[in-house]
């Protein structure tokens, strides 16, 4: 048998793509050196299609814990969205708009600032760019570490057993394989179909971006939508937000969705309600003319460096060979599974953002090494499963929002209003004592509690902290916390958290 050294295919990356950023983004992005390849395996024990999340996940476990032979087939980088164009170049970047809200306030506390130091974005954007080509390197000996054979290639399923491969070199291998995991993750939605929509980018896009623009438009409530435009303004860009409603982020408690959009606009987004992008146009100078309705009224915003269509995220199922080997997908193209990650074909299962059940990427992750504990694990793990109930979920927004559990609609539809008890603060945080009235930003806090026994079945967040926050509020309502638990652990002082436990 080949060394598993052998076996591995790489992407390789020609240097002038990695500066430009736009790896990750297409496969076309990739610039293949030709050169020989060494044969892939043509049988094996678990085949995944996607190395992003939830792919790695259930590899890595299968081949490292259980001993499975398995495979995994990327078309793009390994990570997938989360590393490559999601959550952590994401983070990075709101980390750097945070800094720059630091700096903001750092005079309310006699530091001697006279302004917010400028950002040098093009600098911090190829020092982030390394750090995610680093991370690819990282996953890419996790898994040869762990032996799972890694094959770069685009992969398409013939049959229920088996997959084509074709790898970067335009060559196709025919995989046969025991089981199939199907965790191709999605890709942003297409902009509406209106005049000159080509000329904005998506979420993929927002990576790209060399320089600090001056003016930019997002199109989307979402919290891909939110996050971009709260860091944008947080780093002196103007930013003009285009929302179909009164408030953003619309899965969220009311309450939420009500002090974020308020605060985004006291901060200085222009929040454009109501509103929808009709036309856009490219200026002599390449700045873009964005026409909208908003309201009965029509607008226009001119000289936009970009506009960012963040208007959802549709699976990447299509043209796979699914429907042909029998999967079934619903009528927005998820494969529809069962609680155990089973498609309707024996032998191929769906995870992660195809499975469009929570589009998170601790999902995916949780859903594959679950899925591969369940199927190599014995005996007693044959009935594990991913339970997709309370699953915290925090948006990166200024300032950040904490959620688990149901909304207060959701509750009172659910258990009806008066099976309900509402707990709710809002206060200024003890950060903001130094700071004049125009600087500071809310905090609110909000429990849902169930019945007699005030079982906690939903909590709501916003303030400064709240994404670090909510981790260890959800394993108590992950364990069925009640009011009474809450109360039951001593506040700890001064911080916010502890206004959760004090609720009256
Ligand atoms: C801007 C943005 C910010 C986000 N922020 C967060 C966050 O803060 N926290 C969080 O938890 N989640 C976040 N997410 C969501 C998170 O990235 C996804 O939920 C997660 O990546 C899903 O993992 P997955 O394995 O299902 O799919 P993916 O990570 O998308 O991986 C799928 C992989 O399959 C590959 N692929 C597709 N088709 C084929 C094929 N035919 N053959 C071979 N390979 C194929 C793709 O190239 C991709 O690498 C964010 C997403 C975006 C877009």
């Amino acid at each position: 048998m080949q060394s598993l050294a052998v076996l591995v295919r790489r992407p390789v990356l020609s240097p002038t793509r990695i500066a430009s950023g736009r790896v990750g983004i297409l496969s076309s992005h990739f610039s293949v050196a030709p050169r020989a390849m060494a044969p892939i395996s043509t049988e094996t024990d678990l085949l995944v299609l996607g190395g992003g999340s939830g792919g790695l996940g259930a590899a890595r476990t299968a081949s490292a814990k259980y001993g499975i032979k398995s495979m995994i087939i990327e078309s793009k980088r390994l990570g997938g969205t989360c590393v490559n164009v999601g959550c952590v170049p994401k983070k990075i970047t709101f980390n750097a708009a945070s800094i720059a809200e630091t700096l903001h306030h750092a005079k309310a506390y006699g530091f001697n600032l006279q302004e917010t130091a400028p950002f040098d974005w093009s600098s911090f954007k190829k020092k982030r760019d390394a750090y995610i080509v680093r991370l690819n390197g990282i996953y890419e000996r996790n898994l040869a570490n762990d032996k799972v054979e890694y094959v770069h290639g685009w992969g398409r399923l013939l049959s229920r057993n088996s997959v084509e491969v074709t790898l970067d070199d335009g060559t196709k291998t025919v995989v046969n394989a025991k089981k199939i995991v199907v965790a191709v993750g999605g890709q942003p939605a297409a902009p509406p179909q209106i005049p000159g929509a080509e000329l904005g980018i998506n979420s993929d896009g927002f990576f790209d971006i060399e320089t600090l623009p001056k003016r930019v438009a997002l199109v989307g409530a979402g919290y891909i939508a939110v996050e971009f435009a709260g860091m944008f303004n947080a780093l002196g860009v103007e930013t003009h937000l285009f929302i179909r409603g009164d408030t953003f982020l619309r899965h969220f408690d009311p309450m939420v969705q009500e002090v974020v959009t308020k605060e985004y606009e006291r901060l200085g987004v222009k929040v454009h309600k109501q509103s929808a992008a009709t036309k856009v146009e490219k200026d002599a100078n390449g700045k873009l003319t964005i026409n909208y309705k908003e309201g009965e009224s029509e607008g226009v915003v001119e000289s936009v460096d970009h506009l960012i269509w963040a208007i959802g995220r549709t699976p990447l199922t299509r043209n796979i060979g699914l429907e042909e080997a029998g999967v079934k997908l619903d009528a927005r193209g998820f494969v529809v599974v069962d609680k155990y990650q089973n498609s309707s074909v024996d032998n191929i299962y769906a995870l992660g953002d195809v499975s469009g059940e929570v589009e998170l990427t601790p999902v995916a992750l949780a859903a594959g090494r679950k899925l591969s504990a369940r199927l190599f694990g014995g005996e007693e793990l044959k009935n594990l499963h991913l339970d997709y109930t309370n699953i915290p979920s925090v948006v990166f927004a200024h300032p950040e929002v904490g959620s688990i559990g149901l909304t207060e609609p959701e509750a009172a539809e659910k258990y009806g209003r008066e099976n309900l008890k509402i707990y709710k603060t809002s206060f200024t945080a003890m950060y903001y004592a130094m700071m004049e009235l125009d600087q500071k930003g809310p905090t609110s806090y909000k429990l849902i509690c169930l019945g007699p026994e005030e079982k906690v079945i939903g909590l709501h967040i916003l303030g400064l902290g709240s994404g670090e926050m909510l981790q260890g509020f959800g394993v108590a309502i992950k364990m069925g916390a009640t009011k009474a638990d809450f109360d039951s652990c001593v506040a700890i002082h001064p911080t916010s958290a502890e206004e959760l436990v004090t609720l009256k």
